[in-house]
């Protein structure tokens, strides 16, 4: 065997089984593509003057959007952090809380919970979902927490810990019925990251539908995008109104008069995102066809190369196939960067997931559980190309 070339070789077959579906390089790791109504209802929008804060396309694409993901209500925020931010402060998060969540995670999930004051509690992720692990996380709030008054404290700093955040990664929907129970049987609100997972299904329900509140993403690497964007769902009236209330300044609704009622925020989806995200949600059958096409041209290219495995949407979910992963044997774990290297050296841009939230400088002292999966994932974990616009193309 020649030492010196083994390492490479693993690096050779990941290039060769890209190629062989998406072609020569370049190609980048997700773009969006504008093949509808964009170019239309943009230039409809800039006629009609109401660029900004109000106008038709806001109403028009949260009454889509909650018709497209079966929740009752849906509320357009200017991104995807601006959501949760927002969903974890009418969960009842305040400052000295803590919140549960992955610490394989992009950082909006981190940031936001800072943003109300609280502070992150960094908790396990499981192979089978990429997501938070349900089991190891009730056995580790069962002998690091006491219910006091209807709250769940944690023992080793004495603070409450209000929510909990799972976050379905790359599109895979976390274990949500361990997660639900979870936060029932220990008092937490359950407040989704649903940022990648738009279009992704758990048990027949769409991801983001589940918890007190979920939030979506329209980022310009997301699925859809609206330029940057996000929605905050759920289905309680209330919520929605005051998540609505909040992320337009809190203003008490009037003629002339300039009232407000509370510190709210400007947070609202100008109308100009809003309409590229009408054009979009209209693709977005299309893309999610075209994705789950891409999965299975991977899936058929890879089954060859040992020592890696492509991520598979869990048992009875539907993943929306956002970013296609590959998961290395933990023996090809020393591997990563040389396929990295090889791979994007050759072309086709690939990267490692998340640094994981507590290396973070900013998160380095947070409370965390054993992240022995977590740091196992992230060492292995590679996303490869996944724009759906490389079925189109090939
Ligand atoms: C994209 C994303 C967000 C939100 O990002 P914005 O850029 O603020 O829209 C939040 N959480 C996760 C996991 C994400 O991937």
């Amino acid at each position: 065997m020649n030492i010196v070339s083994t390492p490479f070789r693993l690096a050779e077959q990941v290039v060769s089984a890209i190629s062989a579906v998406v072609g020569a390089g370049p190609v980048t790791l997700h773009e969006p593509s504008f093949s509808g109504n964009e170019w239309l209802y943009l230039k409809e929008c800039l006629d009609s003057t109401f660029v900004s804060s109000v106008g038709k396309f806001v109403d028009r694409f949260e009454v889509e959007l909650a018709a497209f993901t079966g929740a009752k209500y849906a509320v357009a925020v200017v991104n995807g952090t601006a959501g949760l931010h927002i969903a974890l402060k009418l969960a009842g998060v305040k400052a000295n809380d803590e919140v549960l969540m992955p610490a394989l995670t992009f950082v909006a999930t981190a940031n936001a919970v800072t943003y109300c004051g609280a502070t992150p509690h960094f908790v396990d992720s499981e192979e089978r979902t990429l997501g938070v692990d349900a089991l190891k996380l009730r056995d580790y709030l069962t002998s690091h927490t006491e219910q006091r008054a209807g709250q769940c404290i944690n023992l080793d700093t004495g603070r409450a810990i209000r929510a909990l955040v799972p976050m379905h990664t790359f599109g895979h929907p976390s274990d949500l019925d361990g997660l639900l129970a979870v936060a029932q049987d220990f008092n937490l609100a359950l407040v989704e990251d649903a940022a990648e997972s738009l279009g992704s299904y758990y048990h027949g329900q769409h991801a983001g539908t589940f918890g007190l509140m979920g939030t979506l993403s329209f980022n310009g690497n997301k699925t859809i995008t609206t330029g940057g964007g996000g929605a905050i769902l759920t289905n309680n009236s209330e919520l929605a109104r005051h998540a609505k209330h909040l992320t337009t300044t809190a203003k008490l609704p009037h003629a002339w008069e300039y009232r407000h009622d509370e510190i709210g925020y400007n947070y609202r989806l100008p109308n100009l995102n809003a309409a590229l995200g009408c054009a979009q949600l209209e693709q977005l059958p299309m893309m999610l066809v075209a994705k789950r096409a891409l999965f299975e041209r991977y899936q058929a290219a890879f089954a060859p190369v040992a020592g890696v495995k492509l991520m598979a949407e869990p048992e009875q979910c539907q993943s929306n196939y956002w970013l296609q992963t590959l998961l290395l044997d933990a023996e090809q774990a020393n591997q990563r960067d040389s396929i990295l290297k090889v791979t994007n050296d050759a072309g086709f841009m690939t990267r490692p997931a998340w640094i994981l939230m507590h290396e973070l400088t900013p998160f380095k002292d947070c409370p965390r559980m054993d992240l022995a999966g977590a740091q196992s994932l992230s060492q292995r974990l590679i996303n490869i190309p996944s724009s759906s616009s490389l079925i189109w193309q090939n």
